[in-house]
């Protein structure tokens, strides 16, 4: 998830629920502990930054695959730095021309406050229905189930129509500079028509029962700036009308008052378009007549209910860090604001840097990027992709809406998708919305949930590169 902030998406996990387990008859029992084996494998190599194994992790894989007659001429190792292993397997497919199909997860995780948890955050222990452990959502599951399909398929002699590539990337949650490597430095092994990002999209339970399956089509896109303003500084004994941290603080308090206007695109009209199907009273009818197109009142009224909505609505921009003063009895000479953004696909990162710049109307103070906004343009809701995710999805998890999602954070999906590759999140991991633990302590997955996703990727992917 979400390098910088997470991913609202909507990532869910689980309270107990007593759900009949269809999909367990579809996994044989030997492909459920190659699948057990291989998650536990993962979760307990701390692939965070502070440890940096994901060569080791890596090479774990890569073993694995060997040992279960994966050929070593699909096995791709590359580094972008001497303690980050990126992976790609490519499995290939019978010569149609059809370009191929890239599946998505990342190998690294956020590193885990160790005392914190209930149990050893670095391996896989089961409680109550659960699996717990760092990685379990974000998003170990994902990297585990498309290496594990991966391997049925091989020893199954499944030839798709077309190649499929499963690329495992090492640094999603700090710079992904391991996508951005992949993409400038060897587009050719990971080049596909479309991607599948098993790191975004999911599905939520209520009461039990399925109730939204989240496609992720699109991600706001990052831009931080740094505000900062000068002074001589002096005495704080002797302080003038000036001081740095009055300046700054006035102009964010004009920054506060603003909020970007309303907008949709086609993902986020089509996301209130099936929403509103499963919601209710007033939210529904917002949700109804923003369907049908931009109306503010109901823009505003969902705005009001839930910070989520007004995430999808429009680009926020909120200070997340201060830095001033240099010692308390010394007049500040300078101060410095962290106010990160996260623009709509179709906003301007200009046209939003120009407004901050109205609104803080001070030329003393100055505006820098933190580094480069990466454009993620939508991906389109292609029919053929899309009514087979939702095929599948009703045959799987029945009583489930399929829903159009635009990330509020970003995953690696933003670079392949400022690559040209239309990119679509499916996790396809029920759970308890309100219980998501990604990068916090006790992250935990619902076992029947993990099984059942990984049966739906397996089918998925051969329905895909069948047709
Ligand atoms: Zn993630």
């Amino acid at each position: 998830m979400f390098i910088r902030l997470m991913l609202v998406a909507v990532v869910f996990f689980s309270g107990i629920y007593s759900l009949s387990d269809s999909h367990a008859s579809t996994t044989s029992q030997e492909d459920r502990v190659l699948l057990y084996d291989i998650f536990s494998e993962m979760i307990a190599v701390p692939t965070d930054t502070l440890n940096g194994k994901t060569p080791e992790l890596v090479a774990a894989i890569v073993k694995r695959l060997l040992i279960a007659g994966v050929p070593q001429s699909y096995i791709h190792e590359i580094k972008h730095q001497q303690d980050m292993s990126n992976l790609v397997v490519r499995l290939p497919g019978a010569t149609t021309g059809k370009r191929p199909i890239l599946l998505m997860a990342h190998i690294d995780v956020v590193t885990a406050v160790t005392e914190a948890w209930t149990t050893n955050p670095y391996k896989l222990v089961e409680i109550d229905g659960y699996y717990y452990g760092r990685g379990t959502t974000d998003n170990k599951a994902g990297a585990s189930i498309l290496i594990a399909n991966l391997i049925r398929y091989v020893k199954e002699g499944f030839k798709p129509n077309r190649d499929i590539i499963v690329v495992l990337t090492a640094d999603e949650e700090t710079t992904a500079g391991g996508i951005s490597h992949l993409l400038s430095q060897h587009r050719s092994l990971i080049d596909a028509e479309y991607a599948l990002n098993s790191d975004a999209g999911g599905g939520s339970l209520e009461n039990g029962e399925y109730k939204v399956f989240g496609v992720q089509a699109s991600e706001k896109v990052y831009l931080t700036f740094h505000l900062e303003t000068h002074n001589p500084g002096g005495h704080s004994s002797v302080p003038g009308p000036e001081n740095a941290i009055y300046t700054l603080a006035a102009a964010l308090e004009r920054i506060s008052h603003y909020t970007f206007p309303a907008m949709l695109d086609e993902i986020t009209q089509t996301y209130f378009l099936k929403s509103a199907q499963i919601k209710h009273g007033q939210e529904a009818h917002d949700m109804q007549k923003l369907a049908a197109g931009l109306n503010f009142e109901a823009a505003e009224r969902l705005s009001r209910q839930s910070a989520r909505y007004n995430a999808i609505l429009r680009t926020t921009c909120t200070p997340t860090r201060l830095y001033a003063g240099h010692a308390d009895n010394a007049l500040p000479r300078s101060a410095k604001a962290t106010v990160n953004c996260r623009i709509l696909p179709g906003h301007s990162p200009d046209a939003v840097e120009a407004q901050l710049q109205k609104l803080a109307d001070d030329k003393r103070i100055t505006f820098t990027r933190d580094s480069p906004p990466v454009a993620s343009p939508a991906s389109p809701l292609t029919p053929h992709v899309l009514d087979t995710i939702e095929d599948l999805m009703l045959e799987k998890f029945p009583g489930a809406s399929l829903v159009p999602t635009m990330s509020t954070g970003a995953t690696d999906g933003l670079y392949v998708r400022n690559a040209g590759i239309p990119v679509y999140g499916v996790s396809a991991i029920f759970g308890d919305p309100h219980d998501s633990r990604a990068h916090g302590k006790d992250e935990r997955i619902r076992i029947k949930s993990f099984y059942a996703a990984s049966q739906y990727w397996y089918q998925l992917v051969k329905n895909l590169s069948s047709n």
